[in-house]
């Protein structure tokens, strides 16, 4: 059977592990908010530059569409110098001026035409990754949520646990909490233990046939020599 001192610290110990695990979990909380903000600034920027490349396709079409009314001008004016001039080579040297300035207008009009599919292939794209994007986002800011109203909660878990660990460490003396303390400050160590088949429940070990004697007193606190862990018998 424990001792009334361990089963004292195994209480302590069990309320201490619920505090730590609250701990835990609200250190995390701001690391996840931080991370899902992080991954919504990513998929907002996604979705400028997205929206960019549109941008860019349209001035480019403005461009093109610019040269191609400008080219025209300049085709109108040939056309009426040619009605005027009287000189045969004068009307051919036009007339090779306007075929050249056709020629020009066609392949304009041909890159015209390829930045408008392009503009629409693109338009399509956007649609469908902006729409994916905003879902990921919403998904992302009901976690934000979600994790804040956690956060809240937790932090009432974690006084309630404080509290119930101060109670649970009144019956307990000064010698006794200095030791407990000294090992729960050990990194994933749980302080107290019981003792299975003569082993050591923390470091799986043999106990000295002196540990084993002294565990058996009525009352008394021992450590294993391997581990220093506090150890008892269960039964
Ligand atoms: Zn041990």
């Amino acid at each position: 059977m424990p001792t009334p001192t361990i089963e004292k610290l195994l209480a302590l110990q069990d309320r201490d592990q619920k505090r730590l695990s609250l701990e835990a979990q609200l250190r995390a909380g701001p690391r996840d908010i931080a991370a899902a903000e992080q991954k919504i600034a990513e998929e907002k920027t996604a979705i400028e530059t997205a929206r960019g490349e549109l941008q860019e396709l349209e001035v480019k079409k403005k461009a093109i569409e610019h040269e191609i009314a400008a080219t025209e001008d300049r085709l109108a004016k040939y056309k009426s110098q040619q009605l005027l001039v009287r000189k045969n080579d004068e009307y051919q040297a036009l007339g090779t001026e306007i075929a050249h300035v056709q020629a020009e207008i066609g392949a304009a009009e041909e890159e015209e035409l390829k930045v408008m599919y392009a503009i629409d292939e693109t338009k399509e794209k956007f649609t469908a990754a902006e729409a994916e994007l905003k879902r990921s986002i919403a998904g992302h800011e009901a976690r934000i949520r979600l994790l804040r109203e956690r956060e809240t909660g937790l932090r009432s878990e974690l006084q309630a646990a404080q509290e119930s660990v101060a109670a649970a460490r009144g019956p307990l003396d000064e010698p006794t909490l200095l030791l407990y303390d000294r090992l729960a400050a050990k990194p994933g160590l749980p302080a107290v233990v019981p003792i299975h088949d003569g082993k050591c429940g923390g470091c799986h070990l043999k106990i000295s046939s002196n540990v084993d004697s002294e565990t058996r007193k009525i009352d008394k606190l021992v450590t294993c020599d391997q581990c220093t862990r506090i150890v008892y018998w269960e039964a």
